[in-house]
């Protein structure tokens, strides 16, 4: 089988507990420590094998990762990071998952080579809202419900509301609704890219 590796967590001496995303499932499964076994890295693409245990989780076996060159580039690595840690926690209760978000990966993984992780990552967070359901292309804050005028401050999910009922930094509207609606940032500076992507830290 094949799958991104979503989370790491160390348990009992140098035990860990994988959380694999695969095409049509996210998988949970346990890693015995021993010498010979090749690290397992959060990020990274994996192949492996289960073997079912009647009384925990299946034990994971035979793995090979599966690199991208990018992987060794501090920067990207961080990003790329950041957003399997996200989308462990947004799919955290999830045991059938739709080869969507198995896709966003596989198309993330070959942009990423080439481009701004962070416009990669807000590109296919906007695509992730909208195949949700999730996106709020709204012209009323949020927060008051008041109308919105030419700057707009941004809560999780992107919600939209004033930047003094938010607190937030002020994002031209009209430049925030391109985004969403096109899942591109190609009109977006490198300051406000990095305002989005700190508000994308906050959750999907
Ligand atoms: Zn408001």
């Amino acid at each position: 089988m094949q799958g991104y590796i979503l989370k790491v967590q160390k348990v009992r001496d140098e035990d860990c507990i994988v959380t694999i995303l695969s095409p049509h499932k996210q998988i949970k499964c346990y890693r015995f420590y021993g010498a010979r076994h090749p690290i397992i890295t959060q990020g990274f693409k994996l192949d492996f094998e289960l073997v079912e245990s009647k009384s925990f989780l299946p034990h994971l076996r035979s793995t090979m990762h599966l690199g991208f060159s990018w992987l060794i580039e501090r920067e990207r690595l961080l990003v790329w990071q950041n957003f399997m840690r996200l989308m462990a926690d947004h799919l955290r209760d999830v045991q059938e998952s739709d080869e969507f978000y198995f896709e966003i990966l596989e198309m993330c993984a070959k942009k990423f080579h080439r481009q701004n992780p962070i416009r990669v990552v807000l590109e296919s967070y906007a695509m992730i809202l909208k195949f949700e359901g999730r996106l709020h292309i709204d012209t009323s804050c949020f927060i008051c419900d008041g109308k919105l005028n030419e700057q707009v401050g941004l809560g999780r999910a992107f919600l939209l509301a004033h930047p003094e009922c938010i607190g937030k930094n002020p994002l031209n509207y009209d430049s925030v609704i391109k985004f969403l609606s096109t899942a591109s940032t190609a009109h977006l500076n490198d300051t406000q890219i990095k305002e989005l992507y700190f508000i994308l830290l906050e959750g999907f």
